[in-house]
């Protein structure tokens, strides 16, 4: 059987709204990523999916229920699980290199170590040569790059995408994804496992293993779907319309 990399068990996390009243927006979510997979999290805007995944990350505490990462439970972030988000949340006063480093900074590891993998990992993400580069002199696929590089670069076990790819224009997010595709199909980056949150169908079934959607009211984990296409996908064949029909059809 394959390790469990994530586990969580009767997750819920509520919210205060305006007039104080608490909100429940997760209610019991039971969710395991396992060693191998890539797993798309769908569900519509405002279902919870950002605060799910920032209970995953260590980011925010979750009301009830457990979430523990190999075994061990996730009060705060921890090494082995990192996180990319959908507005990159690089540091605009620091170079790329500088960003992509701060991870490994902060697991003590010495500055000529911290140069090198933070250069290895650019010119992996097609940024060489752009490490003395500011943020804001990069567009925004090449800032997401960034944002992929720092959490790639402390060799974590999971990967959180949060709607990472929903900034940028079509073409560009599409050839990001595909290049994350390939890193991770030919093994090139030592994650074990992703887990991708998206509102988007298309994105998902191109990349997942297996589809999981969150539902509102309650926010619980409602359908889950398994994708048995081998990839590189072809979004134009009959067999992927077909998926993406089936999984709209969960989704509505
Ligand atoms: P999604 O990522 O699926 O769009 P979110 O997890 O961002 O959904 O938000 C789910 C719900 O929780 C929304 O109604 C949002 O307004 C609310 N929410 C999220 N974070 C907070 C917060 N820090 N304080 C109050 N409400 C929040
Ligand atoms: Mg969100």
């Amino acid at each position: 059987m394959k390790k469990s990399l994530l586990d969580l068990q009767g997750v819920s996390k509520s919210f205060r709204t305006a007039d104080g009243a608490p909100r429940r927006v997760l209610d019991g979510v039971n969710f395991t990523l396992v060693e191998g997979e890539i797993v798309a999290l769908l569900g519509k805007s405002g279902s919870g999916k950002s605060t799910l995944l920032r209970i995953m990350a260590g980011l925010i505490p979750a009301d009830g229920g457990s979430v523990s990462y190999r075994g061990r439970s996730i009060v705060e972030p921890v090494d082995g699980v990192a996180m990319v988000f959908q507005s990159f949340a690089l540091f605009p006063w620091l170079t790329v290199q500088q960003n992509v480093e701060l991870g490994l900074e902060a697991q003590g590891v010495a500055a000529d170590e911290r140069q090198q993998r933070a250069d290895a990992m650019l010119e992996l993400m097609g940024l060489g040569g752009f490490g003395g580069a500011l943020p804001r002199e990069l567009s925004g696929g090449m800032r997401q790059r960034v944002g992929i590089a720092r959490a790639l670069v402390t060799n974590p076990d999971v990967l959180l995408m949060d709607e990472a790819f929903s900034a940028l224009d079509v073409l560009t997010g599409e050839g990001l994804r595909t290049d994350i595709l390939e890193l991770w199909d030919s093994g090139s980056i030592p994650t074990r496992g992703i887990l991708v949150v998206s509102h988007n169908i298309e994105e998902a079934v191109m990349m997942a293993d297996r589809i999981i959607i969150l539902s509102s009211d309650p926010g619980r984990i409602r359908s889950e779907y398994v994708i048995d296409v081998p990839r590189p996908r072809n979004v134009d064949s009959a067999q992927v319309r077909t998926l993406i029909d089936e999984v709209y059809g969960l989704m509505t």
